[in-house]
């Protein structure tokens, strides 16, 4: 007869004042900010490394707007400070496409993150995957989760979702959205990095050959330039962040006559100038549920395949790249997206093409509407005069669930806003807001705090006084 053992039955409790479920860009964000407002503080994640994409190569988008200004400020900024004092920071950069992104190198971004969780005093559970929540009234009471000790009960007054799939909200009963009007969803990635990199003679082909790449796409970057004198604005910049268009002689000639699989891009973006290492963002496989485990599990062999086809058509075609050598890739495969809340607001595209500022903003974003498709398609929308939207707070808010608020790529938009406030930018900065939100409801005293009670106004003050950028920018 078949008997079932566990490996660790142990069964556990743990009090505190804050659970933040997902330890990605806004999960850590929110986790510091919470922990040094004095809130005793548990991040949990089911991997072994917390920052999620931050440790994966890719820039941070989203963090100034398409003029080169600053939006993102605050914890973010504080987290990029620590990476640079290590010797990690690579700086700002314009793609002279379309935006500006802060590159940096994911290896001293792992030593950043872990850094100042300690500093701050986070309660770090990796390994950690959380099973269900147990639910009084419109009120969680515990976040249960499982790991190799066993099963534990973490009770908190309040609860942090940044697990980019709304867990929490969904488990408590709360309606989440999936993906695009059929439920379709961006396609899963694998970002990986080269390093032996010539720039100056990459720019130089960039220069040469300006069909192949994508150049000026937002008026606020093109300002009446010429494809060949934005290349020029590159080379001036001395740094390797071009971007290779699906539809340029170079990149569709390899897709048909099968040297290299359909992809919309090769966006390329410095790492580290010391190992001349760049970060590839390229691979892609579509029609996946980044929620079914077997599905994202199986599509690890077809990235590792296009990686290694990728790596050896740039070594082949692509100038600057002759002597370059495969560096690493990411941990995870990269999930675009699965489940958004629904939430007292919801975030729109015309909000962010629009560049709508709000007296309840608590956040800012600033990158394109950005949706990947299968194959060689990817949507790009750029923010109105290269300008910066707000989040207003109610977008964090799910509807029904008193104590729970959501942060990162789970906030209420619908599909075209998403594509743009899921970059990690926004990602930081909602994630500040909660920390510091979460806080002030819990100093406040009130028996049964609910996010909705939170002063708009004093939580902006709050924010602000701790560098976030909230007026202006365009
Ligand atoms: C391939 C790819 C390319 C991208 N390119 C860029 C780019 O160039 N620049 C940019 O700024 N943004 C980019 N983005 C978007 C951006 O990286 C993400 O949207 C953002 O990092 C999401 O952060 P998050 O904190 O919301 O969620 P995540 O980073 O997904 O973090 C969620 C965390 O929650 C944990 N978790 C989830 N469920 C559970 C559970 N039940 N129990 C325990 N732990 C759980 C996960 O392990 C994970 O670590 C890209 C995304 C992808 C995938």
């Amino acid at each position: 007869m078949e008997t079932q053992n566990e490996f660790a039955s142990a069964s556990r409790t743990t009090e505190c004042d804050l659970v933040v479920l997902g330890a990605g860009a806004s999960g850590v964000a929110a986790a510091l900010s919470a922990a040094r407002a004095g809130l005793n503080t548990v991040l949990v994640d089911a991997g072994p490394m917390p920052g999620g994409e931050l440790i994966s190569g890719m820039a941070i988008d989203g963090a100034l707007n398409g003029r080169g200004e600053w939006i993102m400020g605050g914890v973010g900024r504080e987290i990029l400070a620590e990476c640079e004092s290590l010797g990690g920071y690579v700086g700002a950069n314009c793609d002279w496409r379309l935006i500006w992104y802060v590159c940096l190198d994911p290896e001293f971004m792992k030593l950043a993150i872990a850094r100042l969780l300690a500093r701050a005093g986070v309660r770090l559970l990796l390994h950690t995957q959380a099973t269900h929540v147990s639910v009084d009234g419109d009120r969680v009471t515990a976040l249960h989760v499982r790991n190799k000790e066993g099963q534990l009960a973490l009770r908190a007054p309040l609860f942090v979702d940044c697990s980019g799939d709304a867990d929490i909200v969904a488990a408590a009963g709360g309606t989440v959205l999936r993906g695009g009007p059929g439920g379709e969803m961006q396609p899963v990635s694998m970002m990986f990095r080269m390093a032996g990199v010539d720039t100056e003679r990459l720019l130089a082909f960039q220069h040469d050959h300006t069909e192949s790449f994508a150049l000026g796409e937002s008026d606020a970057i093109r300002q009446g330039r010429t494809d060949r004198e934005l290349a020029e604005c590159a080379i001036r910049q001395g740094q390797p962040s071009v971007f290779i268009k699906g539809n340029g002689p170079l990149l569709s000639a390899a897709i048909e006559r099968g040297e290299m699989y359909p992809t919309a891009l090769i966006m390329i973006q410095p790492t580290s100038n010391q190992r001349k290492e760049v970060c590839l963002n390229t691979t892609r496989v579509g029609g996946i549920d980044g929620m079914r485990t077997g599905e994202l599990s199986g599509t690890l062999s077809t990235l590792s395949d296009q990686v290694v086809q990728c790596a050896a058509f740039m070594r082949r075609h692509v100038p600057g790249f002759e002597s370059a050598a495969f560096s690493g890739m990411s941990t995870r495969v990269g999930v675009r997206e699965t489940r958004r809340i629904d939430g007292v607001q919801s975030l729109t595209e015309s909000d962010v093409l629009e560049a709508r500022k709000r007296e309840d903003g608590v956040a800012k974003g600033s990158h394109h509407v950005d949706i990947h498709q299968s194959g060689t398609g990817q949507i790009r929308i750029p923010v109105k005069d290269g300008g910066s939207y707000d989040i207003p707070w109610g977008c964090l808010l799910p509807k029904g669930i008193a104590n729970v608020v959501a942060a990162g790529r789970i906030l209420s938009a619908d599909r075209g806003a998403h594509g743009s406030a899921r970059v990690m930018g926004p990602c930081l900065s909602m994630g500040h807001a909660v920390g510091v939100a979460s806080a002030m409801l819990l100093q406040g005293k009130g028996r049964a705090p609910s996010y909705a009670q939170v002063d708009v106004a004093a939580l902006r003050a709050r924010l602000k006084a701790e560098g976030a950028v909230l007026d202006g920018t365009r």
